[in-house]
């Protein structure tokens, strides 16, 4: 059983419709896969009715954006009432944070030399209802301003970069009771990736667990071999769920293929058995 528990599609920043993405994954072999689309969950429906055509396992699922200290955190959601009324107020107000910060991120790319207008961004949003970073870096390739998505946030885009401006996140550990309250299951994504290892220690992955989080996101490509030996424990330890999963975007991320991380099949049955 290959199970891969966190993808993208066009509907946040990733490149293949929610239709490809579906039919990519039993290219790939994989038996079950999960779309989890950053802050929005508008392309369940359609990955879920291809899913159900070519006849693979599918997990509804979501990557919301959160903050801890400052630091930007991801949480991935399963199984969670889109519609509650608590969590879909939320994300509106998250989405609304990801378009706002759009100008004044143009604003600073026009100051540093990379000048993309709003029409060139939102020609690679489409129809996306959630403007990520990625879709701005789209912009700056398609100007010319760099080689990939990858030189875009390393010389423009990352955290801290000169063209970075923070937005608008749900705080950690209201996300995770908002997730609950909605009925789903939470798993910290990539928890020891890029910025996120200061912020997030022993002492945080256990009060998460008592407000409810149900997993780490332990085999992830920001994960390094000793890394990932180390959260395995910690989620033993805190009676945590690991998961693997690829972080699939399409051809927006490099080394995120598709099942080249995968999660057990066991750990999948008990995140879907404590979807509510
Ligand atoms: P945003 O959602 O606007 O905060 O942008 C963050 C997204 O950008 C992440 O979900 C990744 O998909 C992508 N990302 C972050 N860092 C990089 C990077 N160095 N190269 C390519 N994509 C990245
Ligand atoms: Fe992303
Ligand atoms: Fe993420
Ligand atoms: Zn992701």
């Amino acid at each position: 059983m290959k199970i891969d528990l966190h993808t993208h599609s066009v509907v946040s920043d990733g490149t293949d419709s929610p239709e490809d993405l579906i039919r990519t994954a039993v290219r790939a072999g994989l038996d079950v896969v999960a779309l989890t689309d950053h802050d929005t969950g508008d392309g369940l429906d359609r990955a879920a009715r291809t899913a159900d055509e070519v006849g693979i396992g599918f997990l509804a699922g979501m990557e919301m954006s959160t903050a801890h200290e400052g630091h930007s955190v991801h949480l991935l959601a399963y199984g969670a009432d889109l519609d509650h009324p608590d969590l879909a107020g939320e994300l509106v107000r998250v989405r609304e944070g990801r378009s706002g910060r759009l100008r004044p991120v143009l604003a600073k790319l026009a100051e540093l030399g990379a000048p993309v207008s709003e029409a060139e961004v939102q020609a690679q949003v489409g129809g996306s209802p959630s403007v990520g970073r990625p879709h701005i870096a789209d912009a700056l390739v398609a100007a010319g301003h760099v080689a990939d998505r990858r030189e875009a946030f390393d010389r423009f885009l990352a955290d801290g970069g000169p063209a970075h401006v923070p937005r608008y996140a749900t705080g950690l550990f209201e996300a995770v009771e908002l997730v609950a309250r909605a009925g789903g299951v939470s798993v910290l994504a990539h928890p020891w990736g890029r910025h996120t290892r200061q912020v997030l220690d022993l002492e945080v992955f256990s009060r998460l667990a008592e407000a409810g989080l149900a997993g780490l996101e332990v085999d992830h490509q920001d994960h390094p071999i000793e890394l990932r030996r180390e959260l395995r424990r910690i989620a033993r330890r805190l009676d945590l769920l690991p998961t693997g999963s690829s972080d699939y975007h399409g051809t927006g991320k490099r080394d995120h293929d598709l099942g080249c991380n995968t999660t057990d099949p066991q750990v999948y049955r008990e995140i879907v058995a404590r979807i509510g």
